[in-house]
């Protein structure tokens, strides 16, 4: 029986595409669940082929799968139902499975409209879909009411089995790193808050697991021994266990595992020491929700923060030089220019390095929604217009468009405006232990500013003059790969190519073998005129991809003929071979 297992494209474009392009990691479990005991599994990210249902008939058509599982996120829903459509035109035979937090939360729906659903998997997806791919190939004929965390049609209508219980031992759970490649970990399922205007708390009632620090790093050993150096740890809140988090950091130290990781967190689950061992372990950003500056907003979301620990939490993180990001909601019950104003000011004291501003939108499985059906006596037939979600302004005859449309502009344009004094006032603890990192930290920062978002938006003013300052200062700490490197392509940027020079060659002193470094340098000594020096650098470096062409252009300059004509030949040689 072969499985594909796919996650569907969102049919809105998005702000932060990042948030959404990757698969979720429970389509993974499920993958390596399956694979382990013996199945053939394929797993298709469709976040991007939206605009090319070619494609995925392309897919179809190679893979010819006799079972196809999609994971649904609520708003990618309707991603996923196109798909479904496309899998039945290929083969009515094929079975298809909707699985996730919005196929969990709106089962019914689902079944009753949509013919080319089959079956929803309920919760956690493992052993369910497991239970259900046995069931399909022994080809009963009696429904599969024994299979708890499942819903079909039973006799034309809706019907759910019993809910499953959770997996007791999470590390029970097949290794996902066993069988694919990617990014995003987890070391929990589950949170014990119960913000209004997420899932969390109704889809694990907000009851919390833990892998085993043993698991989580093995985990991420394998991904590294496949390639992978950079990690999302995209547990709702990674610090839950403080000493667990410290053993999985002590464990990828004394590994030397070098890796970089981000994660999320509470505001009121960080501390000092925890940050301090993230922080050695690879950690460069830790994002909070902080959802408003208005402790009444806060509450109406049942957002249970201090602004004290939401200042001590931002102050801390930044000092260990983690970055803080901060995601705020707006436009939700109560907002007003005034409560814009308290959120405008928390920023300005908490001075967040990045920030997130997301309109206030309910989906099923939140408190907010179920409160909204509530008061309106609608139904989930709402779903049946082809829309992601719904925003909570439309719900909410005190709230526009055009007013929460400006809420977000003062946001936006208030937090980018405090951006470069932000960057300015950063407070690193003094530990020598730290200063490489803090260098390190620095100097990425740097390069969002001179090379990365902050780089490109309009609304960041100085944008150059700030990573000056912050590459300098990293500097200050350690010599920085990435802060000579950078310096260096600023300084040649704003045409101060002496400074460029010096500071590129005090970081070859230090980078000896840096073809960066030496290609920057030569770029810097060709804008001076000064192609013997820039020729010489860039003999050194032959096997960067650009140095054959540049010493041609050097040679040519120079009017070395038969420099020109050596280099012109090995350049030929290079595009044959
Ligand atoms: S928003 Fe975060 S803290 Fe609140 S319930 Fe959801 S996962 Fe937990």
């Amino acid at each position: 029986m072969k499985i594909l297992l796919v996650y569907p494209y969102f049919i809105d474009k998005r702000i932060n595409e990042e948030d959404v392009s990757a698969i979720p990691m429970g389509l993974y479990y499920v993958g390596a669940m399956l694979r382990a005991n013996g199945y053939a599994v394929d797993i298709l990210n469709g976040h991007h082929l939206g605009s090319a249902p070619h494609r995925i008939y392309q897919v179809l058509g190679e893979k010819q799968p006799d079972v196809v599982g999609f994971s649904i996120l609520h708003a990618n829903r309707w991603g996923g139902i196109d798909i479904a459509r496309m899998v039945k035109k290929v083969n009515p035979k094929a079975t298809v499975v909707f699985g996730g937090v919005g196929a969990t939360f709106l089962w019914k729906h689902l079944l009753t409209h949509f013919p080319e659903i089959d079956y929803v998997v309920r919760g956690e997806g493992e052993h369910c879909f497991l239970e259900l791919i046995r069931f399909l190939q022994k080809k009963r004929a009696k429904a599969p009411v024994h299979i708890d965390g499942l819903a079909f049609r039973n006799a034309g209508e809706p019907f759910k089995t019993e809910d499953r219980k959770p997996v007791a031992q999470l590390d029970s759970l097949p290794m996902p790193a066993d069988h694919f490649s990617f990014q995003h970990i987890s070391l929990t399922r589950g949170c014990p808050a119960g913000c209004t205007f997420c899932g969390s708390p109704a889809l694990w009632k907000r009851r919390v697991r833990f892998h085993s620090a043993d698991y989580f790093v093995s985990q991420m050993v394998r991904l590294r021994d496949k390639g992978v150096s950079f990690f999302y740890v995209s547990d709702d809140t990674f610090t839950l266990k403080r000493e667990l988090v410290i053993d999985i950091c002590r464990r990828i130290i004394a590994q030397r595992l070098d890796v970089v990781w981000a994660a999320i967190s509470r505001v009121d689950g960080v501390d000092e020491e925890v940050l301090g061992w993230m922080r050695r372990a690879g950690c460069t950003q830790i994002s909070y929700g902080v959802e408003s500056g208005s402790r009444e907003i806060r509450d109406r979301y049942r957002k249970r923060i201090s602004e004290a620990d939401i200042g001590r939490a931002f102050d801390l993180t930044v000092r260990y030089g983690i970055l803080a990001r901060a995601y705020f909601i707006y436009g939700g019950p109560g907002e007003s220019n005034q409560s814009i104003d308290e959120s405008l000011a928390l920023i300005r004291r908490i001075r967040p390095l990045s920030a997130i501003f997301y309109i206030l939108d309910l989906f099923p499985g939140t408190a907010l929604y179920e409160d909204y059906k509530q008061r309106t006596g609608t139904t989930d037939d709402i779903w049946l217009d082809r829309v992601e979600d719904m925003l909570y302004f439309e719900t909410d005859a005190t709230l526009s468009k055009t007013a929460v449309l400006s809420f977000g502009r003062r946001l936006r344009e208030g937090y980018l405006s405090m951006l470069p004094e932000f960057a300015r006032k950063i407070d690193l603890i003094d530990d020598p232990e730290l200063y490489a990192l803090h260098a390190d930290f620095l100097s990425r920062l740097a390069l969002t500013f001179s090379h990365g978002d902050y780089a490109i938006n309009p609304l960041v003013e100085n944008n150059l003059a700030t990573a000056v300052m912050l590459f300098e200062r990293s500097l200050q700490y350690h010599p920085d790969h990435r802060a000579f490197w950078g310096l260096g392509l600023v300084y040649q940027h704003l045409r101060r190519f002496d400074e460029s020079l010096a500071v590129l060659k005090r970081g070859i002193e230090h980078h000896k073998t840096s073809l960066d470094l030496r290609m920057a340098l030569a770029n810097s000594l060709m804008r001076l005129n000064r192609y013997p020096e820039a020729r010489q650098c860039l003999e050194a470096i032959p096997d960067h991809p650009r140095s054959v062409e540049l010493i041609i252009r050097c040679c040519r300059l120079m009017r070395d003929r038969v420099g020109e004509q050596t280099w012109m030949s090995r350049l030929s040689r290079l595009q044959l071979g």
